[in-house]
């Protein structure tokens, strides 16, 4: 009778002193067949070699009753299509429910294509490359549940201001350029010339929060550290070889610091940098050998977050939670007047002048006249111990993700991580629609102009969520 009572109990009890474990592991993703696109330029870019490896980075945590796992990508977009293969396929292979996984792209722009666009080659190292990508994704997250082992979690964040720059200017007179759409009325200009430049139109986020993860017990062997920086990407790299950017340069200076063996996995995820680029506007940077400014970008995000990670307290005590939602937006529809301007544009009759970019957008602009009127997008807040992460499938500008930081009811730390599960171009507020820009541009940005709006309403409520869950 006592015997039993006590087996009573031990069942009753046993989630709460259920053990949290953790696992990494990253699979090598670099294209097997040559020569592959790269994605992240008006004009068409070959590669025939790898600078570097790309590689599809994974965590998977288990706290006894949910499992989760966040797989990081070296891609510049990837489409929702692909993601959702690869998910289903851990799904069948792993204990990881498809809806507990966040795979995002880190936007490195020397990567093949990872999404169907009209400009994509169909051929056959094209193919097998998408081929690749989902297998891989879907492989690192298989390794990585078989690496779980007892584990304790810290969180750290540091401070890099000088590497990002918004990209977003206000100009002096004679400043603002004619747009792909005809109209001389943007009120800001992306990357502009310096000589008329005024203010930047929009905030910049300096954190770079990360989490570190480690076996439990004496021997402490560290397992993973994921980062989150809110920075485009840095580029500066020689013609014609596909590479991983900083984010890959960043994630080997960690792997070579903390880790005791080849398990250890570093991991760099983009945050809200839609509009942040590595451009010095203001001081001019003298003229740098290839590689270089990516290589400094990287060693000077690695230094601070090493220098910050020696202070981090580690606890064993960790409970997860996880949401995933998904949020029914309208894609943007052009006006008849923009319709007729994008097919004069490539009937070669618009007026003049004309935009550089006006053929690359007359395509965007009946792309979306001719495609899909709404679009479901998955939505994931993640909850690790006392750490917030949320996800959005877009290119988000930085001041929704300070919104996020500033408004999550986690009382530790909330960052959010863009371009996960999917890509549905550039998320900007309202307020920088009013503005126009780059970021703004009817086919650059296809949700509709409140779609911030309602995935900030959405993100925070589904953060309420896991802030309540032990
Ligand atoms: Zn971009």
């Amino acid at each position: 009778m006592k015997t039993h009572l006590f087996v009573t109990l031990l069942l009753l009890t046993s989630t709460a002193w259920a053990e949290f474990r953790a696992g990494a592991a990253k699979v090598d993703i670099t294209p097997k067949l040559w020569p592959v696109q790269m994605v992240g330029s008006f004009h068409e870019r070959l590669a025939d070699k790898a600078h570097d490896p790309l590689y599809a980075r994974a965590i998977v945590c288990d706290d006894g009753e949910t499992r989760l796992a966040i797989v990081i990508v070296d891609n510049c977009l990837i489409g929702r299509n692909y993601l959702d293969r690869a998910k289903a396929l851990a799904a069948k292979r792993t204990k990881v429910r498809a809806d507990r996984i966040l795979v995002a792209a880190t936007h490195t722009h020397t990567a093949p294509p990872g999404k169907d666009r009209r400009t994509n080659r169909d051929d056959a190292a094209h193919r097998a490359y998408f081929k690749q990508l989902v297998e891989g994704i879907a492989e690192s997250i298989v390794r990585a549940g078989k690496n779980l082992a007892p584990a304790e979690l810290a969180h750290g964040v540091a401070l890099v201001p000088e590497e990002i720059f918004n990209r977003r200017w206000h100009m002096k007179p004679g400043g603002i350029a004619v747009n792909p759409f005809g109209s001389p009325n943007d009120i800001v200009r992306m990357n502009p010339p310096r000589n008329l430049i005024d203010r930047p139109a929009g905030p910049t986020d300096p954190e770079v929060h990360f989490i570190s993860l480690r076996e439990s017990g004496a021997d402490g062997r560290p397992i993973a550290l994921l980062a989150n920086y809110s920075l485009h990407y840095v580029g500066g790299l020689p013609t014609g070889g596909v590479s991983a950017d900083y984010f890959g340069v960043f994630a080997g200076h960690i792997e070579k610091a903390l880790g005791k063996d080849a398990g250890f996995v570093g991991l760099m995820s983009n945050g809200t940098s839609g509009d942040l680029n590595n451009i010095s506007f203001r001081v001019p940077r003298p003229r740098q050998k290839p590689m270089q400014r990516m290589n400094e970008v990287a060693q000077l995000v690695a230094d601070r977050v090493l220098a910050a990670h020696k202070t981090v307290r580690f606890s064993k005590d960790v409970s997860l939670a996880m949401e995933q939602t998904e949020l029914t937006l309208k894609n943007r529809q052009p006006t008849a007047k923009e319709v007729a301007y994008a097919e004069a544009v490539l009937a070669g009759t618009a007026p003049k002048p004309l935009s550089g970019l006006a053929e690359a957008y007359a395509h965007r602009t009946l792309g979306l006249a001719n495609g899909p009127r709404e679009e479901k997008i998955i939505l994931q807040a993640l909850r690790l111990g006392e750490v917030g992460i949320t996800s959005i499938p877009c290119e988000v500008l930085c001041e929704i993700g300070l919104t996020l930081k500033a408004k999550s009811p986690l009382p530790q730390a909330t960052f959010t991580i863009e371009l996960a599960n999917g890509h549905n171009g550039y998320l900007p507020t309202p307020r920088q629609h009013a503005r126009g820009g780059y970021e703004t541009w009817l086919g650059t940005c296809t949700l509709e102009i409140t779609a911030s709006i309602k995935i900030e309403k959405a993100l925070l409520a589904m953060l309420e969520k896991v802030a309540g869950k032990d």
